[in-house]
C-alpha cells in the first residue's frame, strides 16, 4: 500500500505514520520527493484493511494499493527516477555513467594501468572482477581478496570508485569493506540469500540479469534488495540466451524502455557480455545511449590478447576512448549527462 501525505507533512508526523504502520506488521519506507513524501507500506495483502485507519489523519492525502508484485521497485510507489551516486558516478536521472574495467583483475601492474588509462579516457568506476563465476571449475576463478586489495590500490592511485562482483552471502562483508558497490552477477540474480544479505550491507549494488529471467523476475529480485533498506540499486541488461548464437547473449535493448516504464530505478547496459565480441562493443554502447539507458559497464583490458577471461570481448584502451569519445557527441543529443 502506498500512503500519499500532502505536501509539506512535518518530519515529526511521517515518523508517527511510520509508526503506526509498523504497530499493524507492515514494514514503511519513507520515499521522500520534491513535491511530497510517500510511505510504502509493504506486508502481507490480506492485511492491507488495518492501514485503512490512516486515512483519518489530517497529513495523510491517500491510500493507493500497489498492483505490481514487485512494490518498492515500482514507478507506483516513486515517480521520480532515482538516481544512484557512486562516489561521482551517477547513474539515472539524465546521468549516464560509465563503468569499465578488465573481466579480472590479474596483476598489480593490470589493473592500476587500467584504472588510470580509463580514468582519462572519461569512465566515472572502474570493474573488475576478484570472485568470478566460472562456468568451468578448471577456468581461472579470481584473485580472491589478493584481488580486492589490488582494486583498492588502482582506486587509490587513479580517484576511480570500483564494483567487484560478490558471489557468496558468507563473502558479502568482506567484499563490502574494500568495494564502493557491489556486483551480483548474471548467475546469482535469482540467490534470494546473497540478494538479502547485500541488501541489509548497504553499498549500491549493481543487479546484473540473469540469462533467462524475465523482467518481472528481475524487478522481485531488486525487490528483495529494496526490502532490506538499500535504496541504491542499479539494474543492469547483460544480455539474454535466446536460438540466437552469432553472439554470446541476445541484448534485450527493449528492456530499458520496458524497466524505465514500469520501476524508477536506473538501468545500465553491459555490451561486453551481450555480445561477446568486440567489435560488437561500441555500437551497443551508442545504442544504450540512444534508447535512454543510465550508463553502460564495459570489459576494458590493455592486452586482451593476453587477458586471463573474455579478452575476445574486451575493449583495448584505444577502443575504450574512442567510445567515450563518441558518446560524449551523442549526449548533446539525447541530453544526458556523462
Ligand atoms: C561480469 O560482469 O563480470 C560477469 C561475470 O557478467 P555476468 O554475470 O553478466 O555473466
Ligand atoms: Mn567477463
Amino acid at each position: 500500500m502506498i500512503i500519499v501525505l500532502k505536501p509539506g507533512c512535518k518530519k515529526r508526523t511521517v515518523d508517527l505514520i511510520m509508526k503506526k504502520v509498523k504497530e499493524q506488521g507492515f514494514t514503511p519506507h519513507a520515499i521522500v520527493g520534491v513535491e511530497r513524501t510517500v510511505i510504502g507500506a509493504v506486508g502481507d495483502d490480506r492485511d492491507k484493511h488495518l492501514l485503512e485507519a490512516l486515512e483519518a489523519i489530517p497529513c495523510v492525502e491517500k491510500l493507493v494499493p500497489i498492483l505490481q508484485p514487485y512494490k518498492l521497485a515500482s514507478r507506483e510507489i516513486r515517480r521520480e527516477p532515482t538516481v544512484v551516486a557512486v562516489d561521482g558516478a551517477f547513474f539515472g536521472g539524465g546521468h549516464f555513467g560509465v563503468i569499465a574495467g578488465p573481466c579480472s583483475v590479474e596483476t598489480e601492474k593490470q589493473i592500476v594501468e587500467t584504472a588510470l588509462k580509463v580514468k582519462k579516457a572519461g569512465a566515472k568506476m572502474l570493474r573488475g572482477g576478484a570472485f568470478k563465476p566460472r562456468t568451468s571449475p578448471y577456468a581461472f576463478q579470481g584473485l580472491e581478496e589478493v584481488g580486492l586489495k589490488l582494486l583498492a590500490k588502482a582506486r587509490k592511485e587513479s580517484g576511480l570508485p570500483f564494483v567487484t562482483e560478490v558471489i557468496n552471502p558468507e563473502d558479502v562483508e568482506m567484499v563490502g569493506e574494500y568495494a564502493d558497490a557491489l556486483q551480483i552477477g548474471a548467475r546469482n540474480v535469482q540467490n534470494f540469500s546473497l540478494l538479502r544479505r547485500v541488501g541489509k550491507f548497504g553499498k549500491p549494488i549493481v543487479l546484473k540479469r540473469g540469462m533467462s529471467t524475465t523482467i518481472q523476475e528481475f524487478l522481485m529480485s531488486a525487490e528483495y534488495v529494496l526490502s532490506e533498506g538499500c535504496n541504491d540499486v542499479i539494474l543492469c541488461e547483460r544480455g539474454i540466451r535466446t536460438f540466437e548464437n552469432a553472439t554470446r547473449n541476445t541484448l534485450d535493448i527493449s528492456a530499458v524502455p520496458v524497466i524505465h516504464e514500469r520501476s524508477h530505478l536506473p538501468i545500465i547496459i553491459d555490451p561486453s557480455h551481450a555480445t561477446g565480441v568486440r567489435n560488437y562493443v561500441p555500437p551497443l554502447c551508442f545504442a544504450a545511449m540512444a534508447c535512454g539507458a543510465d550508463g553502460i559497464m564495459v570489459e576494458v583490458h590493455p592486452d586482451p590478447q593476453k587477458a586471463l577471461c573474455d579478452g575476445p570481448q574486451s575493449l583495448d584502451i584505444e577502443g575504450f576512448a574512442g567510445v567515450v569519445k563518441r558518446l560524449k557527441e551523442l549526449s548533446k543529443f539525447s541530453g544526458k549527462k556523462l
